[in-house]
């Protein structure tokens, strides 16, 4: 089997993934993944995206070489994919534009998304927006405090967010009223999932509208170094930047790939978010893959500093990719990803988003010790300014 030509007619990647849904459900999404289908082969609807990509959003984005950081590490050649740069901070928007095309295909008016540190919740507002479409975005009460400036972009662009108080009232607990919201609603209503998650065909569809960040990295860095990079890294909170940059490059053998999970506190039950360390085999959500659960099979609470990264499953294709041994898993801690935010800042005069800092936390780990002709590139997921305050309080005062 070609890793690339996954997943499967039923949306399996090995035995992960699926479709595990209410019934009301099945009929919607198997109409959804035909859409999907069409859309893609449509030279009409890729023309649409494409000029969407360019105009609304600013790509291609930049292939940045990282001179003063390489120099300062002294190993490999650190290259940055600047999707920081894009419309609204971070590479969300690939997704939201390409899903509200697609709605838009499909008849739908209204439009609803889940969000957790917000960004995806920024991207769907603005689609929204830019196309005329009502929109309703599902946000944890707790991260709705934590990240207040994101919840007033939203309203600004016409969205309304409605506060989620169950549970731990964070990501989680927002997808399920988000679900919930769908069931009811399907007939005129698309749901814009914001990461490489849930049920087929969204890990795929997902997927696919974030491939560009790696068929673009690999373009340019034939351009610039004549040949592949050894290896790529990127974070991974439902996956859906690190898989937009790990997919163009499966076939390469010799690239090697690394996703970096939110390590929290360290790797002690309830204190973290890294699914491959000690996470079991279950289904949440939709999809079934590797998540943080107790003996009884009950989702634990999960902890990171990075709200994008703290949610308890992670994307199918990514549970495939470690279990067929093709992409390897690390993690960061909230201490390694905070002090990676100010290595970066101070060193490259770019604040990554704290999400973005767990990747760069792995770099500045690995790259001192491999040698000076190799060559990394690390997915420079979104920028920092979300996080400046929580950053600062944390990096200001030692
Ligand atoms: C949302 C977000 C992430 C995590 O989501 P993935 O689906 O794993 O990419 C990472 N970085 C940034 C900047 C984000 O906004």
């Amino acid at each position: 089997m070609n890793t690339a030509s996954l997943p499967d007619k039923t949306g399996h990647y090995g035995k992960f993934g699926g479709m595990f849904v209410p019934e009301t459900l099945m009929t919607p999404l198997l109409d959804l993944e035909k859409a999907y289908e069409e859309a893609r082969q449509d030279p009409a609807f890729q023309a649409e995206l494409s000029d969407l990509l360019t105009n609304f959003c600013g790509r291609a984005t930049p292939l940045y070489y990282a001179e003063r950081l390489t120099e300062k590490l002294g190993g490999a050649k650190i290259y940055f994919k600047r999707e920081d740069l894009l419309h609204t901070g971070a590479h969300k928007i690939n997704n939201a534009i390409g899903q509200i095309l697609l709605a838009k295909r499909l008849g739908k008016k209204r439009i609803i998304a889940e969000t957790g540190a917000g960004q995806h919740g920024v991207a769907t507002a603005t689609v929204c927006a830019r196309f005329g479409m009502e929109c309703r975005v599902y946000m944890g009460a707790v991260d709705m405090e934590r990240q207040a400036l994101n919840v007033a972009r939203m309203r600004l662009m016409g969205a309304e967010v409605v506060g989620v108080t169950a549970g731990q009232a964070t990501l989680k607990e927002a997808v399920n009223e988000a679900m919930r919201d769908w069931v009811a609603t399907v007939e005129d209503t698309h749901y814009i999932l914001g990461s490489a998650l849930g049920a087929h065909p969204f890990p795929m569809m997902v997927r696919d509208f974030h491939r560009v960040i790696g068929v673009e990295a690999r373009q340019q860095i034939l351009e610039k170094e004549g040949r592949l990079p050894d290896l790529l890294i990127a974070c991974v909170g439902g996956g859906s930047n690190a898989i937009g940059l790990f997919h163009p490059f499966l076939e390469d053998e010799d690239v090697q790939m690394v996703g970096v999970e939110a390590g929290g506190d360290g790797i002690i039950p309830e204190r973290h978010a890294a699914r491959f360390q000690g996470g079991k085999l279950g289904v949440l959500q939709g999809t079934k893959t590797w998540l943080l659960a107790n003996d009884d099979g009950q989702i634990e609470l999960t902890h990171s500093v990075s709200a994008g990264l703290d949610y308890a499953a992670v994307g199918p294709e990514h549970a495939y990719l470690q279990d067929i041994g093709r992409a390897d898993y690390a993690y960061a801690t909230d201490e390694e990803a905070l002090n990676a935010f100010r290595e970066i800042s101070r060193t490259e005069g770019i604040l990554p988003a704290l999400e973005t800092s767990h990747a760069m936390a792995h770099v500045l780990k690995v790259a001192g010790d491999m040698p000076k002709d190799s060559i990394i590139i690390a997915n420079m997921s979104g920028r920092g300014d979300k996080d400046v305050e929580q950053a600062a309080k944390y990096l200001l005062n030692d």
